[in-house]
């Protein structure tokens, strides 16, 4: 399954605060934008 090595980098469940949509990123992204309205999320 997902045990070859460790080097797959974890996801974090984010949550927008603008619209409320509850969505993944990978844990080593510092900022991104939500998937539905846009609004710019850091971490
Ligand atoms: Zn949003």
């Amino acid at each position: 399954m997902d045990d070859e090595g460790g080097k797959t980098t974890p996801n974090i469940s984010i949550i927008c605060e603008s619209c409320g949509s509850k969505f993944s990123i990978s844990m080593n992204i510092r900022s991104t934008k939500c998937p539905i309205c846009e609004h710019r999320i850091s971490m």
